[in-house]
């Protein structure tokens, strides 16, 4: 079969990998001139920057897809040139229940094996079945499947992750060290199954990593890969509609957006608008896109989602000496204020109700710190990787809190950096911005309601209860990406590409 795959992210790209490795052919079809989507590297002005995914976790994921794409472990290693980040985060945390201000390094500095053990216990019995694995309710119709499950729900995975960390960990600030990923999973960890600690035990029991050229560096293997497999990646081309008939995929239309590329295969229509005919598609676009692809097809959309809340990330250029002199000398910073539940209700509130955060909490990223000041991707000439920091400020997403990005996104950012300045990020607001991007930016790259964190992943969005691979009514298509199970992250997508794999060639 020619299967084609619309965007080149790590689900696409994952895809693409697993179907070559099945024996298939492959189109993959981006809209950017660049792959990696979410998880990419830009260069801007001399500087690399991640504009998404910045802690990368389970690389095996990665090597996996590679090696079904054939590279083997040992070439694969050598070109993604992953680096160790030590700690995975730092903590930063104000005066809290008496403690005087504090810094907590993850995981040396948490001493809370009770806790890592259930959290071990968790991803084990939780991972290869109910992350890993088909999640159509048929297929856990089995004595084993069931049996699994209980095992879950013995385990606690059912109740409350705040609930679960409470039970066993007294130190208030080594709580939230272990409960922030509910962020990554769109909801408060009061209002997390405590099933999610695996996204903490994947970052702080599992280990980070850093690709020594930038994050992006990921995609580009695995699309070196394709290429050397036999498929293609076509970049700077649209998919704009999919055609077929009711029921049935044929092939796909895309708009080249590139000056002077041209599309081998494909019969061009129109002013720069080509057809390209395919056995079936995997569609790893965000709701917006795809459920405007499906329509005309008789594809169905899901029932209204909940969605996770969004964020604001600014990338800066800071003197490096300046740095020098921060209060954490980490990679990932997480830079807490006091509140806690309030920052969470404020950025999660249903409909019209979100609110900017009154006391908030950041993410301060600086890669330098894992890959030195200057990275394998820039010549021997080019400086100035060492000064880049990347802030990430959770906020609501639009149907949250319908705010005005585009008038109010520079004065919250500059209201941000400020803040960081006087918590002891000197300079960080002297510093040249590189670039924004607020809910505005990622509703105009076509991302439900302007969050790039798709459905929150609560109990009702969540393994079976989540949007599957499989799309009602269309025999050959599927999707891969957050907005489908497993779920949002870089490992999630990964999964979600191999089991769109799986999923259209058994169909
Ligand atoms: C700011 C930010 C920080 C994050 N931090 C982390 C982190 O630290 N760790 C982590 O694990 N995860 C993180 N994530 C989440 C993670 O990056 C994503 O969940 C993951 O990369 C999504 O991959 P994907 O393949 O599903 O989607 P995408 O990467 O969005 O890929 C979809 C692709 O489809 C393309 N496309 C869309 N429409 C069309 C069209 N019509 N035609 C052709 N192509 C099209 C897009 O350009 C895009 O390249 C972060 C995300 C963001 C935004």
């Amino acid at each position: 079969m020619h299967i084609g795959i619309i965007g080149a992210g790590l689900s696409g790209l994952s895809a693409a990998l697993h179907l070559l490795g099945a024996g298939h052919r492959v189109t993959v079809v981006e809209r950017s001139p660049q792959v990696g989507g979410r998880a990419g590297t830009e260069r801007i002005r001399g500087h690399l920057v991640d504009p998404g995914a910045s802690v990368l976790t389970m690389p095996e994921l990665v090597f996996d897809a590679l090696a079904a794409g054939g590279l083997d472990r040992f070439a694969a290693e050598d070109e993604l040139d992953l680096l160790p980040v030590t700690p995975a985060y730092a903590g930063r945390f104000p005066a809290l229940d008496g403690l005087p201000p504090s810094v907590l390094h993850v995981p040396d500095d948490l001493a809370v094996d009770e806790h890592m053990r259930w959290q071990q216990a968790m991803f084990d019995a939780a991972y290869e079945r109910f992350i890993g694995g088909d999640a159509a309710w048929r297929s856990y119709a089995n004595p084993r499947d069931l049996a699994r499950l209980g095992k879950l729900v013995r385990l606690g995975a059912l109740r409350s992750m705040q609930h679960q960390v409470d039970r066993r960990v007294d130190d208030s600030r080594a709580r939230r060290m272990l409960t922030f990923q509910a962020l990554y999973a769109g909801v408060a960890p009061s209002a997390a199954r405590a099933v999610y600690a695996v996204i903490s035990h994947m970052d702080v029991g599992l280990g980070v990593w850093y690709p020594r050229a930038g994050m992006g560096r990921v995609a580009s293997v695995m699309a070196d890969q394709v290429r050397r497999a036999g498929g293609a990646v076509l970049l700077d081309h649209e998919v704009i509609g999919l055609d077929g008939r009711r029921g049935r995929v044929t092939g796909l239309r895309a708009r080249s957006l590139g000056a002077g590329r041209g599309t081998s295969g494909a019969d061009r229509t129109s002013a720069g608008v080509h057809q390209l005919p395919f056995d079936g598609v995997v569609l790893t676009a965000d709701s917006p896109v795809t459920d405007r692809l499906l329509a005309p097809l008789g594809g169905r959309a899901p029932r209204r989602v909940r969605l996770s809340p969004s964020a604001v990330v600014a990338h800066l250029d800071v003197d490096p000496d300046l740095q020098d002199h921060w209060p954490t000398q980490a990679h990932h910073t997480l830079d807490f204020g006091a509140a806690w539940e309030r920052t969470f209700a404020e950025i999660t509130a249903t409909r019209g109700r979100g609110r900017l955060m009154s006391d908030p909490s950041f993410l301060v990223t600086r890669p330098s710190i894992t890959i030195g000041g200057a990275s394998a991707a820039s010549g021997p000439h080019e400086t100035g990787e060492g000064s880049v920091v990347s802030v990430l400020a959770p906020c609501p997403n639009l149907e949250s809190a319908p705010l005005d990005w585009d008038s109010i996104g520079v004065d919250y950012v500059r209201d941000v950096l400020r803040t960081l300045s006087r918590r002891g990020y000197r300079g960080i607001d002297s510093g040249e911005i590189l670039r924004v991007d607020t809910p505005a930016d990622w509703a105009r790259q076509g991302m439900s309601a302007g969050t790039p964190f798709a459905a929150a992943h609560t109990l009702r969005q969540t393994g079976p209860l989540r949007r599957p691979q499989r799309v009602p009514g269309i025999a050959n298509a599927v999707l891969a990406g957050s907005m489908t199970h497993p779920g949002v992250g870089v490992p999630p997508a990964l999964i979600s590409g191999r089991l769109a794999a799986e999923a259209i060639t058994a169909r």
